[in-house]
C-alpha cells in the first residue's frame, strides 16, 4: 500500500515537473516569438513609413517641379460679386514671367471696381482682380534675362509702350497705350512682358513683399507730391485720410514740409499724426475745415499747397480754398464719370493759383517709390493694418465699404 502511494506521489511529481517544464518552454517560445514579431512589425512599420516618406517626397517634388494645375483666384463677376474659383494656373510665354504672390493688397481703386462693377480703363468683368502685389518668381518664359525662379520682386500694374507722342515726351503715365494687369488676389500671377521689361523690380532682401506690394500706391503719391512742385519751407495741406492720402502726407512729412491733415475720421486723426503730419484738422464741414487751416498759416493767407485725395467734386472746391495767392492745388483724387466742379474765375485768376491734376505713375517714379520703402524711413508697417485670406476677400471689402478705420489689408493666398 505504502509503496503504491510512494509510485503515486513519484508518478504525480513528475507529471507536474514535465508540466511546469513544457509550460516554461512554452512561454519562452512565446516570448521569443512574440519578441521576433514585434521586432518584425517594427522593422516592417518602420519600412512602410521611409517608404512613405520618400514616395511622399517624390510625389510633391514632382508637383513642384511640374507645377500645379489649378490655383485658387479672385474673379470679379460684376458689382459687389467677388467669387474665388480654381482657373488654370498660367504659363510663362516669351518675356513674361510666373509670379507666386506673396501679399496684395486692398486698394481705393479696388474698392471702387468692387462697388461699380468695372473699371472703364482697367478692368472689365468677369476678370482676375486686384494689382497691388509682390511675389517669387517661379516661372520665367523664353527670352527673359533680368530675372529667374526664385527671385523676389514687385511687378507693377501698369506700364507705357515708350514710343508715343506721350511716352517720347516723358508723360509716361498719359501712354495711350497704357497696359494694365490685373489678378494679384490669386495664388499666382501672369506678368505681361511689356511690364517685365519696364516695371518689375527686384525687392531687396531685407524688405518685407507686403511692405514692396505698396510700391503702386507709394508711386502715385511720390508723383502726385513731386508734381506739386514744393519749394524748402512750403505748408502742404492734404484733403483725406485714406490710404493715398495718408501716403502723400508721410511723404511730404518724411521730406520736410509742414502738413497739416484734414481728415474726417477718428482713426485716421491718429495715423496721421504717427506719419508725421505738424497738425490735424477733423472736420467733417468743408467750411470749418477751410477756416481752421487757414488759422494755421500765418495772417490766415492759406496753404502754399493743397492736395486734394478724397476724390470728391465738393473736396475739389474746397482744396482751392485753402491756398495762398501763388499757390498750387493737386487735384489728385479722381472723381466719377460726369462730375463736374464749378470754381471761382476771379480768384483763381487774380490770386495766379495752379492747378494740376497727377494721375498714375512712371517707371521711374516706381523705382522712386521702392527705394523709399526699403530706405527704412518709410514707415511701411503703418499702412497695412490687417491680414486676410484670399477666402474672406468679399468679406474684406463689405469692412472697407463701411469705412472701418483699416488702411490697407494684405492678403495672403
Ligand atoms: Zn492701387
Ligand atoms: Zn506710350
Amino acid at each position: 500500500m505504502a509503496s503504491r502511494v510512494k509510485s503515486v506521489i513519484k508518478r504525480g511529481r513528475a507529471t507536474v515537473e514535465t508540466a511546469l517544464e513544457h509550460g516554461r518552454a512554452t512561454v519562452e517560445t512565446a516570448i521569443v516569438h512574440g519578441r521576433a514579431t514585434v521586432e518584425t512589425a517594427i522593422h516592417h512599420g518602420r519600412a512602410t513609413v521611409e517608404t512613405a516618406i520618400v514616395h511622399g517626397r517624390a510625389t510633391v517634388e514632382t508637383a513642384l517641379e511640374h507645377g500645379r494645375a489649378t490655383m485658387k483666384a479672385a474673379i470679379l463677376h460684376g458689382r459687389e460679386d467677388i467669387r474665388i474659383e480654381s482657373v488654370p494656373v498660367p504659363k510663362a510665354e516669351a518675356g513674361e514671367l510666373i509670379v507666386q504672390v506673396g501679399a496684395a493688397l486692398t486698394c481705393g481703386t479696388d474698392l471702387k471696381v468692387f462697388r461699380r462693377g468695372y473699371h472703364a480703363r482697367m478692368i472689365v468683368p468677369p476678370a482676375l482682380f486686384g494689382h497691388e502685389l509682390a511675389g517669387t518668381v517661379v516661372e520665367a518664359g523664353a527670352g527673359v534675362a533680368d530675372f529667374a525662379p526664385g527671385d523676389r520682386v514687385v511687378a507693377l500694374n501698369s506700364a507705357p509702350c515708350g514710343h508715343c507722342y506721350y511716352c517720347e515726351r516723358g508723360q509716361e503715365n498719359l501712354c495711350d497705350d497704357l497696359l494694365f494687369n490685373n489678378g494679384a488676389y490669386a495664388e499666382f500671377i501672369r506678368i505681361p512682358a511689356r511690364i517685365v521689361a519696364k516695371n518689375t523690380l527686384k525687392v531687396p532682401e531685407h524688405v518685407a513683399l507686403e511692405h514692396a506690394a505698396l510700391t503702386e500706391p507709394l508711386a502715385c503719391a511720390v508723383h502726385g507730391f513731386e508734381d506739386s512742385h514744393p519749394r524748402p519751407g512750403d505748408t502742404v495741406a492734404i484733403i483725406g485720410g485714406g490710404p493715398l492720402g495718408l501716403m502723400i502726407l508721410h511723404v511730404a512729412a518724411l521730406a520736410g514740409y509742414e502738413v497739416i491733415a484734414l481728415v474726417k475720421h477718428d482713426g485716421q486723426v491718429e495715423a496721421a499724426r504717427q506719419l508725421g503730419a505738424a497738425h490735424v484738422v477733423q472736420t467733417g464741414s468743408i467750411r470749418k475745415a477751410v477756416h481752421d487751416t487757414r488759422a494755421l498759416t500765418p495772417n490766415n493767407r492759406g496753404v502754399d499747397i493743397a492736395i486734394e485725395a478724397v476724390g470728391i467734386p465738393e473736396a475739389w472746391q474746397e482744396a482751392v480754398e485753402l491756398v495762398r495767392k501763388g499757390g498750387t492745388v493737386n487735384f489728385f483724387g479722381g472723381c466719377a464719370t460726369g462730375t463736374h466742379v464749378m470754381l471761382d474765375t476771379n480768384r483763381i485768376h487774380y490770386s495766379d493759383i495752379t492747378l494740376r491734376a497727377t494721375f498714375h505713375h512712371t517707371p521711374a517714379i516706381c523705382r522712386k517709390a521702392l527705394d523709399l520703402i526699403a530706405g527704412g524711413r518709410f514707415q511701411a508697417g503703418a499702412f497695412i493694418t490687417g491680414h486676410a485670406h484670399l477666402y474672406e476677400l468679399n468679406r474684406v471689402f463689405e469692412k472697407l465699404m463701411n469705412r472701418s478705420s483699416e488702411i490697407k489689408t494684405a492678403i495672403v493666398p
